[in-house]
């Protein structure tokens, strides 16, 4: 393994320069090194302890452009068979190619599409911390974020969803022994955190209130053509198992707000000042029908039609207000969304929607 280390440390920045970002196959050293010899020891080593049939390994030096930050994937085949989704064990080299993590990290792409970047970013740190207080990790192992120098996207979310690494340093690369034997103890935790969550680590971080109507407005504002809206409708909804409760989609919610242009649909002349995201102005995201309902319905209460913008204190007196004082507004809302509910299979009686608001101290959305 020294060599192989040596060979894309010594090499990959210049044949990254010499090929002007793109990632073409030119079989240097370092690409030998990435795609066929290191994927090749694992896959043996692997076969060796007989579980190769579990793992997919992958080397990568980019797609289209060449990467900052190139790596070696380990893939549990029941978690993943791809960088962007779920978790799994990766080889990275630091974009200045002084040293590389074997590190148990996490696909982002996901969680990127479905908030932003920078707020995935934060959030698979999250779940990387928490996914580490299930594991029992040696001290020697690098805990949480990792530093791989980038100056790209990608390698600033390898950096942030590391869970825990073993770090090898330019000037002293690992011996076989050594990495072998720290690639079977992240494998076991690997499988240790399959056992208890699955297919991804979601579940392990959570989203306020507060966070997710930020996300929203900064997605509504980068939701321009009204064909773009029109094709979001709605989500596949899911449940977090820990909380137990249904993970709203920030981008179903930015197509409702953008729809409403941005403006209380309790009466768009209510006053709301300009939010920093893109200086529009501050609405939030409500639906109609609380998301806690779901499991009165087969259709999603996650579409367009179920979500309406409010102004703050309109969304504030669904949620806080007497009964008395929302029920006029709480039936305005209900006239409006009645036929385009039940275009999504949500039949319901204006008894039976107020039923969900009436008394109950806390609706959840
Ligand atoms: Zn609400
Ligand atoms: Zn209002």
């Amino acid at each position: 393994m020294r060599n192989l280390f040596t060979d894309v440390f010594d090499n990959y920045s210049t044949t990254r320069a010499k090929l002007g970002g793109v990632a073409k196959l030119v079989g240097t050293p370092d690409q030998v090194s990435l795609l066929n010899e290191i994927p090749h020891r694992i896959e043996t080593f692997l076969k060796d302890r007989k579980i190769a049939h579990l793992y997919k390994v992958k080397g990568s030096i980019g797609n289209g452009n060449i990467a900052r930050v190139p790596w070696v994937g380990i893939f549990r085949k029941e978690v993943t068979e791809n960088a962007e989704n779920g978790y799994y064990v990766v080889l990275l080299f630091s974009e200045d190619m002084s040293k590389c993590f074997l590190s148990l990290n996490q696909g982002i792409t996901a969680v990127e599409k479905r908030y932003t970047k920078s707020f995935a970013w934060k959030k698979m740190e999250e779940a990387a911390t928490r996914a580490l207080s299930y594991l029992e990790v040696a001290p020697d192992v690098w805990k949480g974020k990792i530093p791989l120098a980038s100056t790209g996207d990608l390698g600033r979310a390898y950096e942030a969803a590391a869970i825990a690494s073993y770090e090898y340093l330019r000037t002293d690369p690992p011996s076989d022994a050594v990495f072998f034997e720290n690639l079977t103890y992240l494998l076991k935790h690997y499988e240790r955190l399959f056992s208890l969550f699955g297919k991804n680590l979601h579940s392990l971080f959570s989203v306020s209130e507060e966070e997710f109507q930020n996300v929203v407005l900064e997605k509504a504002a980068q939701l321009t053509t009204s064909e773009h809206v029109k094709n979001i409708v709605s989500a596949p909804l899911f449940v977090n198992p820990l909380s137990n409760k249904y993970v709203r989609s920030p981008v179903v919610a930015a197509a409702a707000i953008q729809a409403a242009q941005f403006s209380c649909e309790i009466d768009a002349t209510h006053w709301t000042f300009l939010s920093r995201a893109r200086k529009k102005r501050y609405v939030e995201a409500h639906h109609l029908i609380p998301i806690s309902q779901q499991s009165h319905f087969q259709a999603s209460l996650d579409v367009v039609a179920n979500i309406v913008s409010l102004c703050a204190t309109c969304h504030r007196l669904l949620h806080y207000g007497a009964d008395n004082e929302r029920k006029s507004l709480l039936m305005t809302l209900f006239r409006q969304r009645k036929e385009q509910l039940q275009k999504h299979d949500l039949q319901i009686g204006s008894n039976d929607f107020l039923r969900f608001y009436a008394g109950t101290a806390v609706i959840e959305d």
